[in-house]
């Protein structure tokens, strides 16, 4: 178990009453419930636990480093995390363990786990549970997860939706890998396996110079070309409208065309919660493929984002990265032609 920080380790500054992050071992003494538990659990603090606002691809490099060590050590990996970047980290996680084989379970809560009505608790245990299950001696879900109240989920699939449920995330475009209640109900034929039979493989390189430029009715000029004119830019996530439509505005074109000549990725992500970007279903959406912009079908923004960090990462060329951003890798997209 690998403790980052995040709300479900906090405890509240009895001077100024702001959650602050507490020292892992609180964790263990307010969940007494661990001990019984039937696995032998081991812990790891990140120093200082970080509210997940402040997480980046050194924290995700040291998470991936951390889990690498040790893979041959333990049968799963939960992770305690902040819910705010969550979504981020799992799908960053997704592309850095290649090859992956065992679970990594990522976690939080919306209430501190020290509080009575806590959502940490339970999280906290099943999280356990699931990255410990095992059906003929193998993994039951060996995937880079986010296991939240009543779900748990294919980890690049997910997203934060909202700031106070104890459900606070979904998997719009992907049906949950487990439903939790009285029982954990697995969909087993749902779930990712490496077929490579290779071991992990890390990856340690991240390119941050991406973007998620998110259109709006009256976006100006100066805005999109600020943004699309940034030293060292590289990939671009544009959250268009609906099934990926924007702004048929001559400008606007231009400024997409110049920059992909530029050769810089841009890829169209909706900014609907859920459903999948068509171009070729509207003229606004054909408009925008004869620039150049590329579909990222039903893929989130934040698996988006951080697939590009990824591929950019690895010194791949535009026309590589668009290869690689139309194929799935670790169940990100479901294509749609
Ligand atoms: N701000 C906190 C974080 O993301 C919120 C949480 O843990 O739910 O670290």
């Amino acid at each position: 178990m690998i403790y980052t920080g995040g709300t479900i380790g906090m405890i509240e500054n009895s001077e100024t009453g702001a959650l602050e992050s507490f020292n892992f071992h609180h964790l263990l003494d307010n969940v007494p419930e661990l001990k019984k538990l039937g696995s032998s659990i081991s812990t790891l603090q990140f120093d200082p636990p970080i509210d997940s606002s402040d997480m980046d691809q050194d924290k995700w490099v040291e998470l991936v480093r951390i889990i690498s060590e040790n893979y041959n050590y333990f049968d799963g990996f939960v992770v305690l995390h902040g819910t705010d970047t969550m979504a981020y980290t799992a799908s960053a996680l997704s592309f850095m363990l290649e090859n992956l084989d065992k679970p990594v379970i990522l976690t939080g809560s919306q209430l501190p786990i020290g509080v009575l009505r806590t959502d940490g608790k339970e999280n906290l245990i099943t999280a356990i549970e699931i990255a410990a299950a095992k059906e003929n001696g193998k993994p039951i879900v060996p995937e880079v997860c986010i296991l939240f109240e009543n779900f748990l989920m294919r980890g690049n699939r997910t997203r934060k939706i909202n700031a106070e449920n104890f459900n606070a995330f979904r998997s719009q475009n992907y049906p949950p890998l487990a439903r939790v209640g009285i029982h954990i109900k697995y969909d087993t034929h749902l779930v990712l396996h490496n077929s490579t039979n290779r071991p992990l493989r890390p990856h340690y390189l991240m390119d941050p110079n991406v973007v998620v430029l998110k259109i709006f009715p009256g976006i100006t000029p100066q805005t999109v070309n600020s943004i699309l004119n940034i030293p060292n830019l590289k990939g671009v996530v544009m959250e268009t409208f609906g099934s990926g439509n924007a702004m048929t505005k001559q400008w606007f074109l231009n400024a997409l065309k110049a920059a992909v000549e530029r050769g810089i990725v841009i890829v169209n992500v909706t900014q609907c919660s859920g459903g999948s970007v068509q171009m070729g279903l509207y003229e606004t959406g054909n408009k925008l493929s004869e620039t150049g912009v590329i579909s990222g079908y039903d893929i989130t923004t934040e698996a988006a984002l951080t697939k590009l960090m990824f591929l950019f990462g690895h010194n791949m060329t535009p026309q590589e990265v668009k290869e690689h951003m139309r194929a799935a890798l670790v169940g990100e997209l479901t294509l749609h032609i």
